[in-house]
């Protein structure tokens, strides 16, 4: 817990916000600004800065967050259709809130490139 992070605040609840999936290792909510009609961020519980932060004891959790961005996916009706996954890390990724998430976005065609 980052008492600074406004994921950690959102996942201890401070912040209140619709989670359209948790379980005991994330929670999934929607983008504040969504770049498509389906922008689903899934966020580990556990404070995590970045993909360049993580360690061996995390690959378990990054696994469990792909799974949960296909249920998502099914959820939000977008699992046949496609979606795109994208994990921004570090000032040249674009990340701008440093606890890991793994964007999850559909519901229009997103292009070839690989960007927001
Ligand atoms: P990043 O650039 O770090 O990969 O993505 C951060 C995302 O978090 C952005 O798409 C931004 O719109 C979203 N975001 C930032 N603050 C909040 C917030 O308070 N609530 C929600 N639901 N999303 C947020
Ligand atoms: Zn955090």
């Amino acid at each position: 817990m980052s008492q600074e992070c406004i994921f950690c605040r959102i996942i201890n609840g401070e912040i209140a916000t619709e989670f359209v999936y948790q379980d005991e290792q994330v929670v999934a909510f929607r983008d504040i600004a969504p770049k498509a009609p389906v922008h689903v961020l899934v966020v580990p519980r556990r404070h995590i800065p970045s993909l360049a932060h993580v360690t061996a004891e995390d690959e378990g959790v990054l696994g469990h967050m792909m799974y949960v961005a296909r249920q998502v996916a099914e959820q939000e009706g977008v699992l046949e259709s496609g979606f795109r996954t994208i994990v921004n890390t570090g000032p040249d990724g674009g990340q701008e809130i440093y606890h890991i998430h793994m964007h999850v976005l559909g519901g229009r065609p997103l292009g070839r490139m690989v960007s927001r």
